[in-house]
């Protein structure tokens, strides 16, 4: 008998930056990596997510079980060398390294990842990512149990990592970060919060980020503005209006609102430019069968 804090039926939909999902049939909170080992182990087809800043869940809710990390949050600094957990949120654990006059994470501040979420997409911004800085990772898989990956063997590039193909669960991530002045970190922070002021929707307006990744050497914002891609809406979501790679859920919209705009999407860009889009946002779901086959023709897991 599991004595992690595990909720039944829960409704996920709160937690989420989209403010879309239906009632999940487990979720476990662990609150220390032992516990979340635990967990793994009692539950191996369990689905492992952060802050849910980058998934859909289905507005018919999942059958199974699912944990979330955020209750994982302990980071320890000894001198330039950071180990975190994986459930600390990017804002809060950059603001706690600047305070110790440690650069490198000014990236994370104001972007709604858990750690863990942010080393599974190599999450980036401003020009830094996270692998930038990164020098380890402690892993859990159901084959190898606990173990550690060296940077170069997480497969990092553009919001993609190994742990994307191979169902490696981060526990948590070490970082050997660079000393100076907390004046021109905070500087360096408040330079990336004002651009995504200007550049990105707040969390007022529910939202999970960029909704497509950046084709090579392109922007899926710009190839989505000029297929017109600005003035689609489906049922309770629309394209926001200042950078059209972003879905605002702005009227109760459900799942399949999304998918089948991000449908319209990946058509107007495909029809207009030979070009296929592909998703950076996460599904989790399967009771629908037009997401099922939504999800399929845009290459969303
Ligand atoms: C307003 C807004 C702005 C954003 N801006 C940016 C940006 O500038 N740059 C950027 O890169 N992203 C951005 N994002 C997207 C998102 O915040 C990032 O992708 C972030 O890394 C996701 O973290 P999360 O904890 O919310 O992940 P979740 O949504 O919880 O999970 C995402 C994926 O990671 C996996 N995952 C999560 N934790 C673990 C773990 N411990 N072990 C293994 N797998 C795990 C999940 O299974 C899932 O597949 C933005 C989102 C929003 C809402």
């Amino acid at each position: 008998m599991l004595s992690v804090e595990c909720r039944e039926n829960f409704e996920v939909k709160k937690l989420t930056s989209f403010k879309i999902g239906g009632p999940v049939k487990k979720v476990y909170f662990p609150a220390s990596v032992e516990e979340f080992v635990e967990v793994l182990k009692a539950e191996p087809d369990a689905e492992v997510f952060g802050n849910l800043s980058n998934t859909l869940v289905s507005s018919d809710g999942y059958d199974g079980a699912i944990i979330i990390t955020t209750k994982m949050a302990q980071v320890d600094i000894t001198g330039t060398k950071v180990a975190a957990e994986c459930g600390i949120k990017g804002p809060k654990l950059s603001q706690l390294v600047a305070k110790e006059g440690l650069s490198g994470l000014e990236f994370m501040i104001g972007f709604p990842g858990s750690l863990g979420g942010e080393v599974f997409m190599n999450a980036s911004a401003k020009g830094q990512c996270v692998s930038d800085k990164l020098i380890k990772v402690k892993c859990y898989s159901h084959e190898n149990g606990v173990f550690e990956l060296k940077k170069e063997d997480m497969g990092f590039s553009y919001r993609t990592s190994r742990c994307q193909k191979d169902d490696i669960i981060i526990l948590a991530a070490e970082f050997e970060l660079d000393k100076k002045s907390a004046d021109e970190i905070q500087a360096q922070m408040d330079v990336n919060l004002n651009f995504r002021k200007s550049h990105q929707p707040s969390l007022a307006l529910p939202n999970c980020g960029s909704v497509f990744r950046n084709p090579e050497g392109n922007s899926a914002g710009r190839l989505l503005e000029e297929a017109g891609a600005k003035s689609f809406s489906v049922g309770g979501v629309h394209v926001w209006e200042n950078h059209a790679n972003f879905i605002i859920n702005s009227d109760n919209g459900t799942s399949l609102d999304v998918l089948e705009i991000m449908y319209k999407m990946y058509s107007a860009v495909k029809e207009k430019f030979g070009i296929e889009l592909r998703p950076e946002v996460r599904y989790l779901g399967g009771k629908n069968q037009r997401e099922v086959e939504l999800c399929r023709t845009l290459n969303i897991r």
